[in-house]
């Protein structure tokens, strides 16, 4: 039996125990998803003040006296089916908030300092600081890890091979100068083929420098982000590394996202018999506080409420909704403009849009068994991971044309329906227009009852898990160490 491969994923959130989005899910799923690829994957995080009473047996495998200004251990614990390093540093870590900002949403002050030592941790257990742990690869997720590869390449020796996996290209991790000290990264890292970054210092850049390979979450994205239009500004430095970047599609978790067995359900339901999606609409329309109506066009958008997910363009684009009498569920948490938008049309169409604005996994998984379409008009999409539920829960997917979305879903075109593979309406340009349009075009397929199921079942057919993605994955790592595919 050949030995199997070790990797450490660093990641600054982990579905189920810390999630502010996608990051979350797909650093969750990986795992469990790699280890029938002979993959045994130790995610490291941070130990933030919300989980630490979810741990069980938590083990000390390292301490530091001082660490980044404080006392500081590394435990190794097991939770939710997951192997876990959890970077326990109360100075930076034991706060109430999420993991980014304060519970009023302002960014924590110290990010650069709390997210440098997850990297700077990350790098040390990459060279053998916990002992009986050497892993082949260290594996870093967004910015938050970005650092990783560059303190293993400024430390010098062997290291393991390094992948950054870039989940947005939106957060980069950019901090002053005056942090290079505080952080342990040496004075001549500071140049333009090391952590600078237009004059900062920058984590994802830096990981965009030194990782062994990049990924990012699309083949499609992985194409957008060589452009200036949406290369952020990182355009420049992917092209000179395109020969190492890839684009890996995300999965879903299919046991959380399981329609047959979904508690949060009214009723569970199968690609078979889709009936009970009736009952789920109901509870769905009577928990918004929606019109009871089994024939209205329900749709439903899960999302991050900011300019990204194109919100504003469906706040506009409300009145081609209201002419196809169709009605609107909303679940979002973010941007407090966008969130005075929708309370506003909610209030002026009673029974017809609603809204609930926050976090919330139970009616998440409600909103895709019941509405019968989901709504994605983002302006950029690295993958997109709500697209993917409702396919799989025959929410029709109703999506913009960019990033993984438009490697997802299958546009309901004259062609695909003839040749039966449509799967969703993709719509572009990501305009109110086009919006508009898309909508018009949804409600009318909606209108053409069979054409709408077989598009709902074609939806449902898709294979959405991870097996796929960790495959690749897997393959990526074995290139690296230079074996052969799995
Ligand atoms: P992003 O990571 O950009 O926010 P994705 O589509 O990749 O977007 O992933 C979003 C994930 O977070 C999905 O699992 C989605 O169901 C979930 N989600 C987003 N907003 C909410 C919310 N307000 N309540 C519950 N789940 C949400």
């Amino acid at each position: 039996m050949s030995p199997r491969l070790k990797v450490l994923s660093v990641a600054s959130e982990i579905f189920p125990l810390i999630k502010t989005g996608g990051l979350a899910d797909v650093v969750g799923a990986l795992p469990g998803a790699l280890a029938r690829y002979g993959v045994d994957v130790v995610s490291l995080l941070p130990l933030y003040a919300s989980i630490r009473d979810k741990l069980t047996l938590a083990k000390t495998v390292h301490l530091f006296d001082r660490f980044f200004g404080g006392p500081a251990r590394i435990l190794s614990a097991r939770a939710d089916g997951l192997d876990l390093f959890l970077l326990d540093a109360p100075h930076l870590f034991d706060r109430q908030g999420n993991p980014y900002q304060t519970s009023t949403g302002r960014e924590w002050p110290d990010n650069g300092l709390r997210f440098a030592a997850l990297a700077r941790a990350a790098a040390l257990i990459g060279k053998g600081l916990v002992p009986g742990y050497q892993p082949h690869i260290v594996h870093c997720h967004d910015w938050q890890a970005g650092l990783a590869p560059a303190y293993l390449t400024y430390d010098g020796g062997p290291r393991p091979k390094t992948v950054m996996t870039v989940h947005n290209l939106a957060f980069q991790g950019k901090y002053p100068y005056d942090t290079l000290a505080q952080i342990g990264l040496p004075a001549r890292s500071f140049v333009y083929d090391g952590v600078e970054y237009f004059g900062s210092i920058g984590y994802l850049k830096a990981g965009l420098q030194f990782a062994d390979r990049i990924t990012t979450v699309s083949p499609n994205y992985a194409a957008e982000i060589l452009t200036p239009e949406a290369g952020m500004g990182l355009d420049g430095l992917l092209r000179a590394r395109a020969e190492v970047l890839s684009g890996i599609i995300n999965g879903i978790d299919t046991q959380v996202w399981n329609p047959r067995e979904d508690k949060a359900l009214a009723a569970p339901f199968s690609l078979r018999d889709v009936g009970p999606r009736g009952a789920n609409k109901a509870a769905l329309q009577e928990r918004m506080g929606l019109r009871a109506d089994p024939d209205a066009l329900l749709y439903g958008v899960v999302t991050r409420l900011s300019w990204q997910k194109g919100l504003d363009l469906l706040l506009q684009a409300l009145p081609a909704l209201t002419a196809s009498g169709a009605q609107l569920a909303v679940l979002g948490a973010g941007d407090a403009d966008l969130e005075a938008g929708f309370r506003t049309a909610a209030a002026s169409h009673p029974g017809r849009f609603a809204c609930y604005f926050g976090y919330d996994e139970s009616l998440a998984h409600l909103i895709q068994g019941g509405a019968d379409a989901l709504l994605v008009p983002s302006r950029f999409e690295p993958c997109g991971l709500t697209q993917l539920c409702a396919l799989r829960y025959g929410a029709v997917p109703v999506v913009s044309r960019v990033g993984g979305l438009a490697d997802t879903v299958i546009d309901a075109n004259e062609m695909a329906l003839n040749s039966g593979v449509a799967t969703g309406i993709v719509f572009q340009p990501v305009t109110v227009d086009g919006l508009t349009a898309a909508l018009n075009r949804t409600a009318a397929l909606f209108s053409r009852p069979e054409e709408w199921r077989r598009v709902q079942a074609n939806g449902m057919k898709c294979d959405v898990s991870w097996a796929g993605p960790a495959r690749r994955y897997a393959d990526l790592y074995l290139s690296l160490l230079g074996h052969e595919t799995v």
